[in-house]
């Protein structure tokens, strides 16, 4: 990983990012078993940022640690303020925020025993996550060879790394064949979610998206459902097949990372014009007013920050 000139919060710390080091007898290193969190920062004007939804996402955190029983050794609220002071320090005003927390050194046998839980937080800037372009033209998509896992041998409520093996192998063969992303399917053939993102269709004006059996819960797709609303679109938490997509009138996928992204083809055919439609674009711009602080319907979703006075770094250890 090359260098950057940001602090890491390091188990109550703030270290620098070269000096963030794991050993390689690391328990998780080996089982993948770690919960993690993708967050980000927005600026919203030239002395402010906000963090989208970031309690929901430290609810989220524990939640995933909750299902992985990992006990995490600070409380959500220390996970707070070490998230907004980490921000501060590190002068960012946009910021695409890493929360992890991971079974440490000791035993290296499959009970973890008593091995120390780290809790690590990085930030840093990271722009669109689908490539140039990919928000406004859209991407294709094709749907991966890989099954999103079942239920019951991973559990998707939590975001557990080691369920993200099969995220990176449906990646890497989209990807590697020319496309932007892959559509996982889930056990029985349905449509389930991208590798790092929910999906929805438009069909017909209603808006659907896969129940949460074997898809993440995601905080992206809670938006767009609760802005949906507030627009009067039709909605349906329901099951459907990858031809349905194929017909369908208008696809995207929501994430963190890739924000709310428009599908225009998959698997060689377009998804209805080939262009981002109409009730794409209306809760994609929706959802930048929202983030960026100019929608006071939703300002509660944004945890503020000030970024006209830097922070500096009281426990620092270097
Ligand atoms: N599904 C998967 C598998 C993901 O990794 C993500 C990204 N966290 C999502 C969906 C979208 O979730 P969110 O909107 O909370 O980022």
């Amino acid at each position: 990983m090359s260098s950057k000139p940001y602090k890491i919060w390091f188990n109550g710390q703030f270290v620098s990012w070269d000096q963030a080091q794991v050993h390689v007898l690391t328990h998780t290193l080996h089982y993948g078993l770690a919960v993690f969190e993708g967050i980000r920062a927005y600026k919203c004007d030239d002395s402010r940022s906000a963090v989208f939804r970031l309690q929901d996402h430290i609810d989220r955190l524990y939640a995933s640690a909750h299902i992985a029983e990992i006990k995490i050794p600070f409380t959500k609220e220390q996970a707070l303020e070490a998230t907004l002071e980490l921000l501060q320090i590190n002068e960012l005003v946009e910021a695409y925020i890493r929360p992890i927390a991971y079974i440490g050194g000791g035993k290296i046998g499959l009970h973890p025993g008593d091995n120390p839980i780290e809790l690590v937080i990085a930030a840093y800037p990271w722009g669109t996550y689908l490539g140039e372009g990919a928000l406004s033209k859209g991407i294709t998509a094709k749907i991966s060879s890989f099954t999103r896992m079942g239920v019951n041998s991973f559990m998707t409520k939590a975001k557990i790394t080691g369920n993200y093996a099969n995220s990176v192998k449906a990646k890497l063969e989209a990807t590697s064949i020319g496309f932007d992303e892959a559509i996982l399917l889930d056990n029985e053939g349905y449509v389930a979610e991208g590798t790092g993102e929910n999906i929805f269709i438009v069909r017909r004006g209603i808006l659907k998206t896969p129940p949460l059996t074997s898809v993440l819960e995601g905080i992206t797709r809670d938006t767009v459902l609760k802005i949906a609303k507030d627009e009067g679109i039709e909605v349906e938490a329901e099951r459907f097949t990858r031809d349905e997509l194929y017909i369908a009138d208008e696809a995207f996928f929501t994430g963190t990372a890739a924000e709310i992204t428009p599908i225009r083809e998959v698997d060689g055919r377009l998804i209805g014009t080939g262009q981002p439609g109409p009730v794409t674009k209306k809760l994609q711009s929706r959802f930048f007013n929202i983030v960026e602080g100019r929608d006071q319907k939703f300002i509660d979703w944004l945890e503020f920050f000030d970024t006209a006075s830097p922070l500096k770094v009281k426990n620092e250890s270097l």
